[in-house]
């Protein structure tokens, strides 16, 4: 939902790198890490530099970099997030769809095109090889296609996890980066704080460090910096888990304007409704975006279940509906003065009035920042 910058990651590179790599280099030095079961490559070399010894510089990309940056270190680790992407969004963005099609020429496109999204040698190896086009005729002959590369995935993933893993990191060091990371809300849902604190000397978080692309499925980047997002427990335990919902990545991207949250009426509103005078009305959240954002959008909305948590919050917008009103209408000239008086910044004003200074690149510093300011701006 709120963008976070992905600077806060860039400062603490340096300390994360010196606290992980040892670790990483150890467990290398005692893998056997065997064949890739996609290309019967002896998987150490996507490790190793021309001299055969570990790759230091391809270490540290690994483990601070961005995803962008990994992938364009070897092709093959790009054909690794694409075949991991086309397993874990499969049943969300083909089974799901398909559920009550009735069509069978759309089911066969509907397959192909979303195969072909991930196209990559790993998969093209099943999907084009010759006699294999019936994967797409049915739901049972597309789930053996599906089962078939993850199984070469699951293999491929247990070699990784040899070095890669995220047990690897210690709870300490967990509670430590999410103090250096320093979000104070959680990105997903913009309702709960995540709040640092020292108990006995020992540093501590209510936060949990959810993982963009999961653990369990994409093992290479279960050490990697960028794919480690600050989050709150609802969100990273009870709603996200490793459900295949295609969602933003928050170290690029925000809800920002195309998605606002709106004051709905419902049969049960009178006049008063939108003046903060009850609370019969809905709080709606829409998505304006088309396109592949516009699916990410839908993604977190779903997933983080936003529309219907949001209902609890009702009371809080009748406030800010009621101060909003107070303030445009009987009462502005009075206001005026006083804040005048005062010298306060518009800012200083919006939050005396609504507890939120209203700035868009802002909304991350306090709960519900994104409702009050799409509230207050939009109505
Ligand atoms: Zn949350």
């Amino acid at each position: 939902m709120i963008k976070i910058d992905s600077q806060r990651l860039i400062n603490i590179s340096d300390y994360y790198y010196q606290e992980i790599h040892s670790t990483v280099i150890d467990k290398y030095s005692r893998a056997a890490l065997g064949n890739n079961p996609f290309t019967g490559n002896d998987l150490r070399l996507w490790f190793v530099n021309s001299t055969g010894q570990l790759d230091m510089r391809f270490l540290k990309t690994l483990l601070t970099g961005t995803i962008d940056e990994i992938i364009k270190t070897n092709i093959e680790i790009e054909y690794y997030l694409k075949t991991c992407k086309f397993l874990h969004y499969s049943s969300e963005q083909v089974d799901a769809k398909l559920t009550g099609m009735k069509k069978v020429t759309n089911r066969i496109a509907i397959r192909q095109a979303y195969v072909a999204k991930f196209s990559n040698p790993w998969l093209d190896k099943y999907t084009k090889a010759p006699g294999n086009l019936s994967f797409f005729s049915s739901n049972k002959n597309y789930n053996k296609l599906v089962r078939e590369v993850k199984a070469d995935m699951l293999d491929l993933n247990v070699l990784l996890a040899q070095m890669i893993d995220y047990e690897y990191i210690s709870k300490e060091l967990r509670h430590e980066l999410l103090h250096r990371i320093g979000i104070e809300v959680c990105p997903y849902c913009n309702r709960q704080y995540i709040t640092s604190y020292i108990d006995h000397s020992e540093k501590k978080s209510t936060a949990d460090l959810d993982h963009y692309y999961p653990n369990s499925r994409f093992k290479l980047f279960s050490l990697s910096l960028h794919n480690f997002v600050p989050a709150c427990q609802i969100c990273n335990s009870r709603f996200k888990l490793a459900k295949g919902i295609e969602i933003l990545d928050p170290y690029r991207d925000g809800f920002d304007r195309d998605t606002y949250f709106e004051v709905g009426l419902n049969p049960a509103s009178n006049s008063d409704s939108l003046i903060g005078g009850n609370t019969f009305f809905n709080i709606e959240l829409h998505q304006m975006h088309t396109g592949n954002r516009a699916d990410q959008l839908e993604g977190n909305i779903r997933l983080f279940q936003l529309e219907n948590v949001y209902q609890s919050h009702k009371e809080y917008v009748r406030e800010l509906l009621y101060k909003q009103y107070v303030y445009k209408d009987a009462y502005k000239k009075d206001l005026t003065a006083l804040f005048d008086n005062m010298q306060l910044t518009e800012q200083e004003i919006h939050l005396f009035l609504y507890g939120h200074a209203l700035q868009d690149d802002k909304l991350g510093d306090r709960p519900l920042s994104k409702l009050a300011y799409d509230i207050i701006t939009r109505t």
